[in-house]
């Protein structure tokens, strides 16, 4: 396909998603409420025991009791899996709700996965050393390289776990190819889609059985909730939803779901922004004596940028540089940057940094320091502005 043509499929689809994300039918069973109304009940009642009986049956289509489907969560839910394009989306407390209930709805005693070595740590610590304990061992592989998934798989691998982009190197992993290998061994694949987002990157579509967000990120975008999602086909979703979902009872609650359903509607607006204000800081960064490489798939010295044109529809504004320079000098400069508060997590509205100890296999091992920039809604010129007059405060500090 020419470029031009990608490109008018591209925002063609961009279209579509402000509609999906801004539009709902009126409602009259809410009075044409324009926001879905919080329903703040722990059980449903019945007028009759054959209705009664009848719900109970299927506690997943039936207002029943609020940790099966409460109708506030259940509306997010939907919304959610049309963003995906997915039969199901389930929601969650937490990220790491959504992705443990992911994990176990497809491994079991005994079995081995393949995960990538820069998931993010609570994952890797759940597969590493919590899972062990019921006999199941993970390998982590660099999975930048395909060949690396194709020699770790064994006869027991049932889950190759793929987090593309990672979200401290920004590493991609080829989703289509890993979903072929995953098929042709009988394993299942995850990912966790959190740095894409449901806009720029359609894992299902590429052949990825479950999709997990953690939606404390970009998808509630205001730094005002935890809560995570699994989205998938019906034949993977329905078990997930009857065991992994209703047993754990990690339950999104649905003041939870309201405040996230009002900040999906702008995601494909906060997207636009935080996609073209990361590309610029990044590209900033790139320029500056202290940095020695920038870590952004939307950079095209990214080595891994043409693999991320063939799966994603954009990038968004959480990135990381590398620096020879000593960790407490990027430290004195974090501590001086007005606008990018030092903090975890991203996906809100404020630009958010950390700064990093790390060994660079590069460098002969010799420690590098890794800075993770998050870009939130500033004007990226005052962000750069301040990232410069931090720098320069700080090397007059060494002189
Ligand atoms: C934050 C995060 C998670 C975990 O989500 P929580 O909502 O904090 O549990 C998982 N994956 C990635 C990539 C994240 O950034």
């Amino acid at each position: 396909m020419s470029v031009l043509n990608k490109n008018a499929e591209k925002k063609a689809k961009r279209d579509e998603q402000f509609t999906a994300a801004a539009y709902d039918p009126i409602d009259t069973r809410h009075h044409g409420a324009i926001h879905m109304p919080v329903y703040q009940n722990s059980l449903f009642a019945f007028e009759t025991y054959a209705q009664f009986e009848q719900a109970t049956k299927d506690l997943m289509h039936h207002h029943v009791y609020s940790r099966g489907n409460n109708p506030t969560v259940s509306y997010l839910e939907q919304k959610l899996a049309d963003l995906e394009e997915a039969d199901i989306a389930k929601c969650f407390a937490s990220g790491m709700a959504a992705i443990t209930a992911a994990i176990l709805s497809v491994v079991g005693q005994g079995d081995h996965v393949v995960c990538v070595n820069q998931a993010y740590g609570p994952t890797k610590e759940f597969l590493g050393s919590y899972m062990t304990k019921f006999g199941v061992e993970t390998t982590f592989i660099d999975g930048s390289k395909m060949e690396n998934w194709s020699a770790a798989v064994r006869p027991n691998t049932k889950l190759l776990y793929l987090e593309s982009p990672t979200s401290g190197f920004f590493e991609l992993q080829n989703l289509r190819k890993c979903a072929e290998l995953a098929k042709s061994i009988g394993a299942a694949t995850i990912i966790d889609n959190t740095w894409a987002t449901p806009l720029y990157q359609s894992p299902l579509k590429l052949g990825v059985d479950l999709v997990v967000h953690s939606i404390s990120k970009y998808i509630g975008g205001h730094s005002d909730c935890i809560g995570g999602v699994v989205l998938g086909c019906k034949k993977v979703m329905e078990p997930l939803c009857n065991t992994e979902y209703m047993l754990f009872g990690g339950l999104m609650t649905p003041q939870t779901a309201a405040l996230v359903s009002k900040g999906l509607r702008t995601l494909p607006l906060r997207m636009e922004r935080h996609e073209a204000s990361g590309l610029q800081v990044a590209e900033f960064m790139s320029s500056q004596p202290y940095v020695s490489r920038v870590n952004h798939p939307g950079l095209a010295s990214h080595p891994q940028y043409e693999l991320g044109l063939s799966q994603m529809s954009g990038s968004s504004s959480l990135f990381s540089f590398v620096s020879p320079e000593p960790v407490e000098k990027l430290k004195e400069w974090a501590s001086r940057l007005k606008y990018f508060k030092i903090g975890v997590s991203w996906g809100g509205f404020e630009s958010l940094v950390t700064v990093n100890q790390f060994i660079s296999s590069e460098a002969d091992g010799r420690p590098s320091t890794i800075v993770r920039l998050y870009v939130g809604m500033e004007n990226p010129q005052d962000l750069i502005a301040d990232l410069n007059q931090a720098w320069q405060a700080v090397s007059s500090l060494s002189q």
